[in-house]
């Protein structure tokens, strides 16, 4: 047998119908905001990445789906969708649009990575942008759109954590701050934490070392080191969650995956999940766009994983299936009729099905049972059907053109 291929997964009907209500709460929630909808191409070309994403990321080192078009180009299926955004954005002239241009999508992603709960190799992305404005309260919007979002569909328990990245300049110049405090305490630290200081600083304020924790109490973090521009933009962000309601905790070492941010970062986590708890995050993005050759254009904006919601969710209403009219045959001899029955009550908008497997009568009206079809219409001779009221199960006789007026006038389920 030839299964999906490893870490990727089939939507089944079930779950589509829970997908969707998350589709339906998106499209509320950001529409009311004015995000509008926006689907890019499932690959693009590779530099896109290389440059949007960066080359020292864990996403461009080591978890794209590249190939060669056949024609000498490098294509990859996208592992994230805020530079396809950006690149949108350039292409179709958006900067002419009154900004901020704000943008939202429902995607697939694609990462190389080991498959397990909560990490697939192809996966679904909510994502909104806003593109064209540097105010903090663009940051605020996106926050608080994405938290409304997670409990509008019932994720919970989730936990919120902010930082503020600087500029790449900051960033660097702390970087280096950070590592001559390490080897300052070299003899105190953890072997592994040592041996990785050249190479990832910020580790050293996740190990669970007692000797490198008692160091990393008073170690430098970026947030005191934020140029003064960038620490009011913060604090400006800070003052509108509070005002919005929103609690959060401050971490300093929150580090997100994709190279291009800058000022805000942020991160929902899920206790509902486990090692995979990230349920969504982001931040400002003020520097892609000209990464992408256009002009300096600042952004923010922030992506949430559709299956680790789902995972996050315990109970989501699934809408029973509505089927008003199930078209049943006494014999054979009124398939016809059956069929001309239902595709006229679909045109008429109902939801009509037909026997289409061949049961006995008794197996048709079990079947049409399990299915919760609200009428059945069995067809006899001279174009007589029998009209059954599957809820009450009053039946009488009628005309066969008679059976959709008589649906039509005991009005719709609701
Ligand atoms: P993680 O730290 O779990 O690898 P990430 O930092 O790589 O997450 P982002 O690139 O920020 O994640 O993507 C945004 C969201 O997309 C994540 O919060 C998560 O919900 C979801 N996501 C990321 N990678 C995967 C994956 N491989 N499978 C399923 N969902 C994913
Ligand atoms: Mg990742």
């Amino acid at each position: 047998m030839i299964r999906a291929p490893r870490g990727t997964f089939d939507i089944l009907p079930e779950s589509h119908q829970r997908r969707k209500l998350l589709e339906s709460a998106a499209e509320r929630i950001l529409g009311a905001a004015g995000y509008r909808r926006i689907e890019t191409p499932t690959f693009e070309a590779t530099e896109l990445f290389a440059r949007g994403v960066g080359e020292a990321t864990d996403i461009v080192r080591k978890e794209m789906y590249t190939f060669d078009d056949g024609a000498g180009r490098s294509l990859t299926l996208r592992p994230e969708v805020t530079a396809p955004v950006c690149r949108a954005y350039l292409e179709h002239g958006m900067r002419k649009l009154p900004q901020p241009v704000k943008l939202w999508y429902l995607s697939t992603c694609f990462r190389a990575e080991a498959p397990q709960r909560g990490r697939y190799r192809q996966f679904w992305q909510f994502g909104a942008e806003a593109i064209g404005s540097d105010a903090p309260e663009t940051d605020g919007e996106l926050i608080v759109l994405l938290a409304d979002l997670l409990e509008a569909v019932g994720v919970r328990p989730t936990r919120l954590r902010l930082s503020s990245l600087g500029t790449p300049a900051t960033r660097a110049e702390y970087r280096e701050e950070l590592k001559a405090f390490l080897r300052a305490h070299e003899e105190q630290l953890a072997g592994d934490v040592r041996d990785r200081i050249d190479l990832n600083p910020m580790r050293a304020f996740d190990s669970g070392d007692a000797g490198t924790r008692a160091v990393m109490r008073d170690a430098p973090t970026l947030l005191d080191r934020l140029h003064p521009d960038d620490a009011e933009h913060f604090d400006a962000v800070r003052a509108l969650l509070d005002e919005a309601g929103l609690t959060y905790e401050l971490d300093p070492t929150l580090v997100r995956g994709l190279d291009y941010y800058t000022r805000t970062v942020f991160e929902f986590t899920s206790d509902a999940l486990g090692a995979q708890s990230g349920v969504g995050g982001g931040g400002r993005y003020d520097g892609l766009i000209e990464l992408l050759d256009g002009p300096p254009t600042p952004a923010s904006g922030w992506a949430a994983g559709v299956e680790r919601m789902l995972l996050a969710t315990s109970e989501l209403p699934t809408a029973p299936e509505l089927v008003d009219l199930y078209v049943a045959l006494a014999n054979r001899d009124g398939a016809r009729t059956a069929f001309e029955l239902a595709v006229d009550a679909r045109r008429a908008g109902l939801q009509a099905q037909q026997e289409l497997a061949g049961r006995s009568l008794k197996g048709q009206l079990r079947h049409a049972d399990r299915i919760g079809a609200r009428y059945v219409a069995i067809i006899g001779d001279n174009g007589v059907a029998t009209l059954k009221d599957m809820e009450s199960g009053e039946e009488h006789d009628t005309g066969v053109g008679d059976v959709i007026p008589e649906i039509l006038r005991a009005g719709t389920r609701t």
